[in-house]
């Protein structure tokens, strides 16, 4: 599965539909201070199904709705798509019937998330799911945050094991078998 476009509508600084392509090969992001790349990272991770709002720099899930600014009022939902190609149809079992995967996550004030898949309706869980047998996903290693490294240096073992079997792609089979329990 490649990423291929991020779309973004009414999240953080993003308040007007912005699509970022991403095109094979390296994309680099280049912007002065305060312009918006890290909130182009979190959208990514935001859409992959990630909960907590302080991996979003905010108090809560629902900060990351366009909060207003002194020429425009705040928004009362934030959407984010991310576009999959599939060509190779590497996508888990369910998800693999089409070329093109097309994630959507929508909050709205008082009303929470919802996500989709290519139209239809699905669980946070899903997505997740989607992702995390990638060893791409909201948690994956290769989403770098800023201050993270100092972060990864003074971890404790047990956090650092768990960075270190998402980069060795476990960590799907542990959310699996955490599912098949709870059946
Ligand atoms: P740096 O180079 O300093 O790391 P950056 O390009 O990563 O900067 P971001 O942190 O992505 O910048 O963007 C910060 C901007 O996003 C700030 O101007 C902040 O006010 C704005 N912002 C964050 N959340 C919201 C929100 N909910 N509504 C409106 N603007 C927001
Ligand atoms: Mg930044």
């Amino acid at each position: 599965m490649r990423f291929s476009k991020l779309r973004l509508n009414g999240f953080k600084s993003f308040v007007d539909p912005t699509d970022l392509v991403i095109a094979d090969g390296l994309t680099g992001v280049v912007g002065p201070n305060g312009c918006g790349k890290s909130n182009l990272l979190e959208a990514l991770r935001w859409v992959m199904g990630e909960n907590r709002p302080t991996a979003m720099r905010g108090g809560g899930m629902e900060d990351v709705i366009f909060a207003g600014a002194s020429t425009r009022p705040a928004r009362n939902f934030a959407e984010v798509a991310l576009l999959l190609d599939n060509s190779e149809r590497l996508a888990p079992s369910g998800f693999n019937d089409n070329d093109n995967l097309e994630i959507v996550r929508r909050i709205t004030r008082d009303a929470g998330s919802a996500y989709k898949v290519n139209t239809k309706d699905v669980r946070a869980r899903d997505v997740q799911m989607l992702f995390a047998d990638a060893s791409t996903g909201a948690h994956s290693p290769a989403l770098v945050r800023q201050g993270q490294i100092s972060e990864l240096i003074n971890a404790k073992p047990k956090s650092r094991r768990r960075i270190l079997e998402e980069a060795a792609g476990i960590s799907g089979l542990y959310q699996r078998r955490h599912e098949a329990e709870l059946k």
